[in-house]
């Protein structure tokens, strides 16, 4: 899965990457990201998970581009381009309801020539609660994806993302589709991580300050000193992505020791309490995602998760790729 510039990775750098490591498909949500992709996956198979937008055939064929398609306009729109000979994918929903045909939808169309014609060569559906392995709504996605699975028995089949992929029970089927945990999101919530860290995020510190007791520091002085404190300016806001819901909670580590963001985090700035971190210098760095911090914690932070903080990253930011 490499929608929104791989999880805000980098496509150009990830696409390349996981063709190396034999990655032959891959899926991204918009056609303009999967032209990107083309560019860079000149053999791979495509798929674009948003569908076929109205009139949008030719560019698809014209990019070899796969659709997802997932409702019955969609499906003829995309035969009449393909033919037979430009494949695609059909999306049904389980339990979402949010794209795709119904499961009675799509067994309904099982035996009809517009299924060729639209060259179907993969049926896929998405998991409403993978991450919550006890939720009752996994086994009855599994079992109405088994059926579908039985109807269209000549096309490739997929359920799984990240969190699927670590379900217990029959999920796995041809085609994974995992994106969180490449990019080394957690997929099992409350477990140990199974995967290793991709991104790590380092600032640089701007300035070092000293306050007195009863000072304060940023925006509608939020942080009031409760006694002598050293700080640190950080070279990175909520403009880089950095969520500003983390202000007055998040962390960040200054030679391996937890430092708290003070105040309200800045459109370009961060004031962190470097008191306890003796390392802290002008021209040194604080990591923000990295070590202790993981993804995940800096998503839950923040109220969120950490595919928010991943795909949110900013545009500012020098990305150094090590393979
Ligand atoms: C984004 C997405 C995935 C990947 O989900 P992760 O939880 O990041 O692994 C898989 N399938 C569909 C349909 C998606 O939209």
């Amino acid at each position: 899965m490499v929608k929104a510039d791989a999880y805000g990775c980098g496509l150009a750098a990830v696409a390349p990457a996981l063709a190396r490591a034999g990655c032959r498909t891959v899926f991204v949500a918009h056609l303009s990201e999967g032209i990107a992709a083309r560019k860079l996956l000149p053999e791979a198979a495509i798929y674009v998970l948003n569908g076929l937008p109205p009139g949008a055939g030719a560019a698809f064929a014209g990019h070899a581009l796969r659709p997802v398609l997932g409702d019955r306009e969609e499906l003829a729109e995309w035969a009449a381009v393909s033919d037979g000979r430009l494949p695609a994918a059909l999306h049904v929903d389980t339990g979402m309801n949010r794209l795709g045909l119904s499961v009675a939808q799509a067994l309904e169309l099982a035996g009809d020539p517009v299924i060729g014609q639209a060259g179907i060569d993969l049926v896929m559906s998405h998991l409403v609660s993978a991450e919550c392995p006890a939720d009752p709504i996994n086994v009855r996605q599994a079992a109405d994806f088994a059926r579908l699975r039985a109807a269209f028995p000549s096309a490739r089949a997929s359920l799984a993302n990240s969190s699927g992929t670590w379900l217990a029970g029959d999920t796995r089927y041809d085609l994974l589709r995992p994106g969180y945990a490449l990019f080394g999101g957690n997929p099992e919530p409350g477990r140990p991580n199974p995967m290793r860290p991709v991104v790590r995020l380092e600032a640089t510190i701007l300035q070092i300050r000293h306050v007195e007791a009863g000072e304060t520091c940023g925006y509608n002085a939020r942080w009031t000193a409760p006694g002598p404190r050293r700080l640190a300016t950080l070279s990175l806001g909520y403009a880089d992505g950095y969520p500003r819901a983390a202000s007055g909670r998040g962390r960040a580590l200054v030679g391996g020791v937890p430092c708290p963001i003070l105040g309200l985090i800045s459109m370009d700035l961060i004031i962190l309490d470097v008191t306890d971190a003796p390392a802290a210098r002008r021209g040194g760095t604080a990591t923000l995602i990295g070590d202790r911090l993981d993804i995940d914690t800096v998503g839950q932070t923040a109220g969120t998760i950490g595919y928010e903080i991943l795909t949110g990253l900013g545009s500012r930011y020098v990305r150094n790729y090590v393979e």
